[in-house]
């Protein structure tokens, strides 16, 4: 599940595969870009912005930034010259950049664009403060999303325009390590700058790893607390974990009705 840290992990994948290399080649597979030509772009360097990543180039006198997002699904791979593509199938490539010492390969990438690196705004300007950026700013997000205090915290979450980087997976984990129910007004959540903390902290241990673990074991099954393991038993409680799906974005809800009651009985799920 591509949230921030996979992002990132990807963002270090590109910047040691490409960065400070010359574009030898470059091979869009996308309608928008099928006559953008890189080759003799310098890759200045790879940087992740939430769930956004952004390839930073030197192209003659200009400065670009090619853009994509991985969203459910996408991936970048970095292949030695000649080395087959493996990995995924050949139809999900959607842009080629060719080095003399390594091929990036871009699958099923979603939102691909070309910008001026001083217009990043334009495809990123939109998102809260993002928790593994350097610029980090928890008193930001925390303002964010308390400007909606009606709002259902598990939806908040996912708003990249309040705090970038938390999808799904850390959502439904932090909720469930707070006790919250994922249906809280945030207006009621309880100590909503240590809830933010938390998640920050969550996506930060996984930085450098491809594991999402939250449970603190590396162990695959053991991993997560609550996603994706509704029917199965909660481990805290032995209550069975639930999952609903709707909302913005139909996204899927998983949570244990034992461990994050409902608060206020105002409707119920
Ligand atoms: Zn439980």
């Amino acid at each position: 599940m591509p949230e921030g840290d996979t992002v990132w992990n990807t963002a270090q994948v590109l910047q040691r595969g490409i960065a400070g290399e010359v574009l030898t080649r470059s091979d869009f597979r996308v309608p928008q870009l099928a006559a953008t030509d890189l080759s003799g772009a310098t890759v200045v360097e790879s940087a992740s912005r939430g769930k956004h990543l952004l390839l930073r180039l030197r192209h003659r006198d200009d400065r670009l930034t090619l853009h994509s997002h991985l969203r459910m699904d996408g991936a970048w791979r970095t292949f030695k010259p000649g080395e087959p593509w493996r990995g995924r199938p050949a139809h999900l490539v959607r842009v080629a950049l060719h080095t003399q010492v390594a091929v990036a390969v871009g699958f099923h990438l979603h939102e691909l664009a070309v910008v001026r690196t001083d217009e990043e705004h334009r495809v990123v300007g939109h998102l809260g403060p993002d928790l593994l950026g350097a610029d980090w700013d928890a008193g930001e997000a925390v303002r964010r999303l308390g400007a909606k205090p009606d709002r259902a915290i598990a939806d908040a979450l996912l708003d990249q325009r309040n705090l970038a980087g938390i999808g799904n997976l850390y959502k439904a984990e932090t909720l469930f390590l707070r006790g919250i129910w994922p249906w809280t007004p945030v207006g009621d959540v309880p100590d909503l700058a240590g809830l933010v903390a938390l998640a920050q902290r969550l996506l930060s241990s996984n930085k450098g790893r491809w594991t999402q673990a939250t449970t603190g074991s590396l162990r695959k099954g053991e991993q997560q607390w609550v996603f994706e393991r509704a029917g199965k038993a909660c481990r805290r409680c032995g209550t069975t974990i639930n999952r609903w799906t709707g909302g913005d974005h139909d996204r899927i809800t998983y949570w244990c009705p034992s461990c994050q009651p409902e608060a206020h009985s105002v409707g119920s799920k």
